[in-house]
């Protein structure tokens, strides 16, 4: 019996099974590569959803978490410690935003953002309480905890789920008229992803996010921007909503922001939303901590370093270009910014997964019809270019 079989059923038979995995058993990684209990060796096109832009095991991020994990890990928000104003600052810098609030995972970050929103709404926008409303966009996915499971469209991420959160307007992703007619005098915030991409890669249309930016500055509603998966390079920019030079009113921002160690999230907003929050009204005793503080400043600098944001616009570019030109019968259509690319089959997707995987390529479908495409930021061009063949010959007919 493969060791590969046995690690599966020891998972399977212990795990709830709200995941459903491709069946590797990955041991080891490095790079852009990983490697599975029989020590065969794949590429890595899906970078634990956008979370390991800088590689798996970047040298000088687990020579940071090291370093950190030989001095002092852990202290709670009861005391300081001498990692988390360093990180402030250069997170700070990299967005604009003078005030952070540190969490550890993404969706934990987009409940922080909401309730930011809120105590803004009825502090500073006289709305009153609790009749605060946030916008957000049929197809968005911002997480798994219930209260943003509250505001999910999705039928099976919420069924058997309820009571649901309440609060919540729903508008078509895309549609600037929807969005204006949607706020009121109680609308809080218009939360949104700059490209869907649980959705399936979905872009808005051109000039949206500057419009939607606009309208929302006129009607004095909060614009946030969950840019935890679109952030850090994966776009092609620093951040997704640089496409349209719009600046957020709250960058919501994770995964990759932990480097693919640890994880990593913040809010970075202005100080007139988050200095609404006072001593005990939000905390986590791991947010914020020092070696998650290490471990993002070194993830932060490799990004920036390395200039990774125009690595992935240059070869997302080449990759989109080449995937147009495939012309096969299965693609419905490509479509992506930078390494973060849909391609939308017009069959089930999974099959063609389970294919590629088989030739040394390891991708996920997303939706059903799209296999999602953000491998590594740091993947050389001959390693673009193998798994785009690979890629064709799964796509071609035989
Ligand atoms: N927001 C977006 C846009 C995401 O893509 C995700 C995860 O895929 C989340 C939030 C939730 O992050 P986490 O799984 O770390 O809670």
């Amino acid at each position: 019996m493969s060791r590969t079989t046995d690690f599966i059923r020891l998972a399977e038979h212990y795990g709830a099974p709200n995941y459903n995995p491709l069946p590797i058993v990955i041991s080891k990684a490095e790079g852009v590569w990983v490697e599975d209990a029989e020590g065969r060796r794949y590429l890595d096109l899906l970078s634990s959803y956008s979370a390991l832009n800088q590689g798996h095991r970047h040298p000088k991020i687990i020579q940071a978490l090291k370093d950190q994990a030989e001095r002092v890990t852990l202290t709670s928000r009861a005391f300081h410690n001498d990692r988390i104003g360093p990180f402030f600052e250069l997170l700070s810098r990299l967005t604009g935003k003078p005030m952070i609030l540190p969490m550890n995972t993404g969706a934990e970050a987009v409940e922080t953002a909401v309730k930011a929103a809120r105590r803004w709404a009825y502090e500073r926008k006289q709305v009153t309480e609790p009749l605060a409303e946030v916008i957000v966009c049929e197809g968005n996915f911002h997480g798994r905890t219930l209260a943003v499971t509250s505001f999910s469209t999705t039928p099976e991420y919420k069924k058997g789920f309820g009571p649901f959160t309440p609060g919540f307007t729903v508008v078509p992703y895309g549609d600037l008229q929807a969005l204006e007619n949607a706020i009121t005098p109680n609308t809080a915030a218009f939360l949104f992803e700059p490209i869907q991409g649980e959705a399936g890669i979905i872009l808005p249309p051109e000039g949206y996010l500057r419009q939607a930016w606009q309208l929302c500055k006129e009607r004095n509603v909060l614009f946030i921007a969950d840019e935890i998966q679109t952030g850090f390079g994966r776009t092609g920019q620093r951040f997704a909503c640089d496409w349209e030079q719009v600046v957020p009113d709250m960058y919501i921002l994770g995964k990759a922001l932990g480097g693919g160690v640890l994880p990593v999230s913040a809010v970075a907003a202005d100080r007139e939303v988050l200095e609404l929050f006072s001593p005990g009204s939000h905390g986590s005793t791991f947010g914020g901590n020092p070696l998650a503080c290490a471990v993002a400043i070194a993830a932060m600098e490799v990004i920036e370093s390395e200039g990774l944001a125009e690595r992935s616009r240059e070869l997302g570019e080449y990759a989109i270009e080449r995937l147009r030109r495939l012309r096969s019968p299965l693609v419905r259509e490509v479509r992506g910014r930078g390494l973060f690319i849909g391609i939308e089959l017009e069959t089930a997707a999974r099959p063609y997964c389970e294919k590629l995987k088989e030739r040394g390529i390891l991708c996920k479908e997303t939706h059903e019809h799209t296999i999602r495409l953000a491998p590594p930021l740091i993947i050389a061009k001959e390693e673009l270019d193998m798994a785009l063949e690979r890629l064709e010959e799964v796509l071609l007919p035989q």
